[in-house]
C-alpha cells in the first residue's frame, strides 16, 4: 500500500513536470505515455495478484508456524461436492478452510453447518460472487460481504473474519469495503488452477511443486475433480508428513469476529 502511494506520487509529479514543460515547448507530449505506460502495468499487476499487497494486505504464506504444516482453502461453495470433500478431510483428520458465497450458503445450508460442525473454518467470499464483482463501488462491495457475514452468522451463530476477494482480485474500492467491514484477506501462495486444468496429475503436480511449510493451497469444492485431487495430495502431505490445519492457526490469527465487533456491523 506504501508502495501504490510512492507510485502513484512519483507518477503525478512526472506528469505535471512534463505537462508543464510541455506548454512552453520544452518537451514532446507523447513523453506522457513514458508516464502513463508504467503506471499502467503496475496498477493492473497490482490488480491482479493479491500476493502484490498493492491495494490492501494480504496473507498469502505463513513463515512463523511451528510445526511442518500447510493449510488447504476452497472456494466458491458449499456446494453439493462439499460433502465428499468432508468425509475425506475426516479420513486423513486434515482441517480446512472453506470461503464461501452468500447466494450458495442460501441454497446449502445444511452442508454449511456440517463444515463447521466437522471443525473446519467458514471465511467470506462475497455474495454473488459476480464476474463484474470487481466493477462494485465501495457501498455495493461492502453490502457483498456483510450480507455473506450475516448468511454465515445466521446458520453457524459466528461472524467470519477472513475474507478472500473472488479472483483474488483488489482495488481501491475493494481496499475501502475491507476498511469498512474489518475483514483480513487472505490469499494463497499455491495456486491450483483446478477449475480449468482437466488432469488431476497436473493439478496434483502443480500444487505439490516446491511445496513447502507455511504454504496455502487454493482449490474448488465446486469441481467433481477435486475430490480426487484432494485424495492423491492428502496422501502426498501424509507421505512427506505434513500436517493439514486451517488457515487462521498456520497464521496464527483469529477466525471469527468477537462480540463487540459483531453488534458494531
Ligand atoms: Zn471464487
Amino acid at each position: 500500500m506504501l508502495i501504490r502511494k510512492l507510485v502513484n506520487g512519483i507518477s503525478i509529479s512526472i506528469l505535471i513536470l512534463l505537462i508543464s514543460l510541455g506548454f512552453i515547448g520544452v518537451t514532446s507530449w507523447w513523453m506522457i505515455s513514458i508516464v502513463i505506460v508504467p503506471w499502467l502495468m503496475i496498477t493492473v499487476y497490482g490488480v491482479c495478484n493479491i500476493d502484490s499487497q498493492y491495494f490492501v494486505k494480504s496473507y498469502c504464506k505463513a513463515d512463523k508456524y511451528q510445526k511442518k504444516a500447510i493449510a488447504i482453502t476452497f472456494d466458491d461453495g458449499p456446494h453439493e461436492n462439499t460433502v465428499a470433500i468432508l468425509e475425506l478431510l475426516k479420513a486423513y483428520n486434515a482441517k480446512a478452510t472453506f470461503f464461501c458465497i452468500g447466494k450458495q450458503i442460501e441454497k446449502y445450508p445444511d452442508i454449511l453447518k456440517k463444515i463447521e460442525e466437522e471443525g473446519h473454518l467458514i471465511g467470506n467470499h462475497t455474495y454473488s460472487h459476480s464476474k463484474t464483482i470487481d466493477l462494485y463501488n465501495t457501498k455495493k462491495f461492502s453490502k457483498e460481504i456483510l450480507d455473506t457475514d450475516h448468511a454465515i452468522a445466521s446458520i453457524i451463530s459466528k461472524k467470519p473474519q477472513l475474507f478472500r476477494p473472488p479472483y483474488g482480485v483488489t482495488n481501491p474500492d475493494i481496499a475501502r469495503a475491507l476498511k469498512i467491514t474489518k475483514h483480513k484477506v487472505i490469499g494463497w501462495n499455491k495456486r491450483s488452477f483446478d477449475t480449468s486444468t482437466k488432469s488431476t496429475t497436473k493439478v496434483l503436480k502443480r500444487i505439490t511443486k516446491n511445496l513447502t511449510s507455511g504454504d496455502i493451497i487454493l482449490l474448488h469444492d465446486t469441481q467433481i475433480k477435486t475430490r480426487e485431487t484432494l485424495e492423491q495430495l492428502l496422501v502426498y502431505l501424509k507421505k512427506h508428513s505434513f500436517e493439514t490445519v486451517d488457515v487462521a492457526t498456520l497464521l496464527g490469527i483469529e477466525a471469527y469476529q468477537v462480540a463487540g465487533d459483531i453488534k458494531n456491523n
